[in-house]
């Protein structure tokens, strides 16, 4: 198969063949029909988060079942799926608290090591030389993915679009829902505007959020935050956002989600909640990044900052998968550019230059032999 391979911070991803993988026990092989385009896969391109090279990156993924392993029930060949970017192993002491977004193996084994959970990768050169794995590999035409974040589609869904669901709207789901718990009739500000924070507008919007704030620093991120369901846009380069923020809602939001990764959003996001009121960043950040954040303020008015990473992949998928199909949530209109498999590169060097408004994918249908 043709993959995508990242071989050296900084260099442009290399159209490679690769021997075509197999699953072992508990996996599964899919086509892939489209790979979302994330800022993930960017820091580890950049060097923001150390990954073994050479490596084939791309976790936001849909496809076809083409193959599976012994002992997987889930999903059958032929069946249409998304998968989450994590991949929980379901027998580690997280997985069995229920808290599978903090699986010990992925972190151990895939995201240190780009293996899967016999502590070996599915990729292989023309030498047989190893080739890592980032989650599933999705910037390859064929990935092996665990079959616990392989997830049937419901009829109806569009199978390339639904990449962007296992990634940018089912880490918005954990944030909005699992960790902010947003409920009905609650007020939320969203701070960055971009895959991530346009679907936790809509997901704030489907919980039945009465008003939604976006904050960016981009007019036109701020415009397809008002398209995705914002109530209210705020430039933080023209004015003070969080006093804003205040100011619209009577004393602040009830939860704010950090989309941006950087300490003066996360000190933004804590004054602008309301006493007692939850903020959930789930930007990453280089290594060594801090937030400044006063101390008794976060005492005082009981401000709660609650990390949010991804979401659990059997709990929460399911439910992203039904307001998807639902039509809750618009996720196909969350896809705004499409890029051949031979231009991935360039869809990441447009990604890095603040190009993309709302979500990139790379669509392997039309991208040739
Ligand atoms: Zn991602
Ligand atoms: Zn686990």
């Amino acid at each position: 198969m043709r993959a995508q391979v990242f071989r050296q911070v900084g260099q442009p991803l290399e159209m490679t063949t690769l021997r075509d993988p197999r699953p072992e026990p508990g996996e599964v092989l899919v086509k892939v029909a489209a790979c979302g385009v994330c800022h993930s896969d960017l820091h580890v391109m950049r060097g923001d988060i150390a990954f073994p090279t050479p490596a084939v990156l791309g976790h936001e993924m849909s496809g076809t079942v083409v193959e599976v392993g012994p002992g997987v029930t889930n999903v059958a060949v032929g069946d249409p799926v998304a998968t989450t970017f994590i991949m929980p192993c379901g027998a580690c002491p997280a997985c069995w608290r229920g808290q599978e977004e903090l699986c010990q193996k992925f972190f151990g084994l895939n995201r240190l090591k780009g293996h899967l959970y016999d502590d070996r990768t599915r990729l292989f050169d023309g030498r047989g030389e190893p080739v890592a794995m980032y989650s599933m590999a999705a910037l390859g035409e064929l990935s092996v993915v665990p079959a616990t974040a392989a997830f049937k589609l419901p009829p109806g869904l569009a199978l390339a679009e639904s990449a962007v669901l296992g990634c940018a709207f089912f880490t918005a789901f954990g944030a909005v829902r699992t960790t902010a718990k947003l409920s009905i009739g609650e007020t939320m500000a969203v701070i960055g505007a971009g895959g991530v924070g346009l679907a936790a507008i809509q997901v704030a919007r489907a919980v039945g959020a009465s008003r939604i704030v976006a904050v960016d620093v981009d007019d036109g991120k701020l415009a397809a935050a008002r398209a995705a369901g914002a109530t209210d846009a705020v430039n933080s380069l023209a004015a003070d956002a969080a006093a804003v923020v205040r100011e619209l809602t009577g004393g602040g939001v009830d939860a704010a989600v950090e989309a941006v990764g950087r300490g003066e959003t996360i000190v933004q996001a804590v004054a602008m909640v309301r006493e007692g009121g939850r903020v959930a960043p789930v930007g990453l950040a280089g290594p060594g990044a801090t937030a400044d954040i006063p101390i008794t303020h976060l005492v005082r008015r009981k401000v709660q900052v609650l990390g949010s990473f991804g979401a659990r992949p059997r709990v929460d998928m399911p439910a992203v998968l039904g307001l998807a199909a639902s039509g809750a949530i618009d996720y196909r209109s969350a896809v705004t550019r499409r890029y051949r498999h031979q231009d991935a590169w360039q869809a990441y060097a447009d990604l890095g230059r603040g190009e993309v408004i709302g979500r990139a994918i790379i669509d392997y249908a039309g991208s040739g032999g």
